[in-house]
């Protein structure tokens, strides 16, 4: 971008922002988060004796088009009512020489710590509840990953966003990486949430190689045995005796993506992180991606108002409410706006027959194969208009 374009810019958007009553983070409170030093302790031990300050603090993001953090208007909506698991990788390494830090000694795990800290704070102004893995510099159960996937899941929350930098050998590397945890090519929500993250984070955060689109499998990294994994994608499992993919996003039941935000082994890169502004910055790329992804709706099934819970076997008909998830007040009453090709029915992860009436917004589903007495389950599989993914939710039913 030209000076020229970013000066106007920065006129421009505070213009037409203050045309409107706004809500705006925070609310009150110091504006420059750069005046705020990091704890004692979060820079360094430095991998060398180089420190931060014999660097000057890298400047060049600032000319990027400012960011006026003010939530869209549609974001307390699509927000209404979610619960997400916010999972700040790492932690209480301050004294392990060398791990996860920038050549100055500026750590991980406070960066995605600090980003963490932001993310939550944005989203509950617009109305969203909140859980994280850890709320300081710690790392909790003796640094078990599976504690932080389950958590989403125990914590009832619809969705897990685990926060991380990345390092490699390349110094100069310096790029998004949003990792789902699925086949290459899987059709899941997670990967839905990874691509609106990656479209957001992009947009704002302007890496050094923006040729990564920055939505990557997990399987890529830790592919499964060939013969015995597949991804269940009822469940967001993984089946398979050797484990793939990443650990923290094997163990969430719930969809669930890891966000790799920048390269601090980039010494610029480090720089800019070091900037709480910019990580600010970071963090609300992934708000905005959060709100655009839950902003195009989940659509999900419910038991019909007319059907029981306990029904007759062997092979009931369950009458079920179809819900687009889309939004739109006066085509609320319009046949649901779904993918049809894409809609599948399962019971008891099985797939059933499945008769679908547009104008009611009703499916009626009976299963191919006896029932047994006691507690059964639906699951849906469809495509709304706006591309999202059904989450793997099941509505539960007795025989009696
Ligand atoms: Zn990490």
């Amino acid at each position: 971008m030209s000076r020229r374009l970013a000066a106007a810019l920065a006129l421009a958007l505070p213009l037409s922002a203050s045309a409107q009553t706004v809500h705006r983070f925070p609310p009150e409170g110091p504006q420059d988060h750069r005046t705020e030093p990091f704890d004692a302790g979060v820079v360094g031990p430095a991998d060398s004796e180089q420190t931060a300050r014999e660097y000057v603090l890298a400047d060049d993001w600032h000319t990027l088009p400012p960011i006026n953090y003010i939530p869209p208007p549609y974001a307390a909506q699509a927000l209404e009512g979610i619960r997400l698991c916010l999972d700040p990788g790492h932690g209480g390494d301050a004294d392990r020489r060398g791990y996860k830090r920038g050549s100055t000694g500026f750590r991980e795990s406070v960066m995605n710590l600090t980003v963490a800290r932001y993310v939550r704070e944005f989203l509950e102004a617009s109305g969203a509840e909140v859980v994280m893995t850890r709320e300081d510099d710690t790392d909790p159960e003796g640094g078990s990953l599976e504690y932080r996937g389950r958590l989403a899941d125990r914590e009832n929350c619809d969705l897990f966003i685990s926060l991380h930098h990345n390092a490699t050998s390349r110094g100069d590397a310096n790029y998004l990486s949003i990792w789902y945890h699925a086949r290459p090519d899987s059709p899941l929500a997670n990967v839905d949430l990874a691509r609106h993250l990656a479209l957001s984070m992009n947009d704002l955060m302007r890496h050094a190689e923006p040729h990564h689109m920055g939505l990557y499998s997990d399987w890529l990294m830790y592919p499964p045995d060939p013969e015995e994994g597949h991804p269940d994608v009822l469940r967001m499992d993984t089946v398979a005796t050797r484990p793939s993919g990443f650990g923290v996003l094997r163990h969430a039941r719930v969809p669930a993506v890891l966000v790799e935000g920048s390269f601090y082994t980039n010494r610029d890169e480090e720089l800019r992180l070091m900037d709480r502004e910019y990580l600010r910055r970071e963090a609300w790329g992934v708000y905005m991606g959060i709100v655009n992804y839950l902003w195009a709706g989940i659509p999900a099934i419910t038991l019909h108002p007319d059907q029981p819970g306990t029904v007759t076997g062997p092979r009931p008909t369950i009458r079920l409410s179809l819900d687009d998830g889309m939004h739109e007040g006066w085509a609320r009453n319009a046949p649901p706006r779904i993918q049809r090709q894409t809609l599948t029915l399962y019971i008891d992860d099985e797939r059933c027959d499945t008769r679908y009436i547009p104008s009611r917004a009703e499916l009626q589903v009976t299963p191919r194969a006896d029932l047994a007495p006691g507690e059964h389950g639906v699951r849906l599989r469809v495509l709304n208009a706006w591309g999202n993914w059904s989450w793997p939710r099941e509505v539960r039913f007795t025989v009696e």
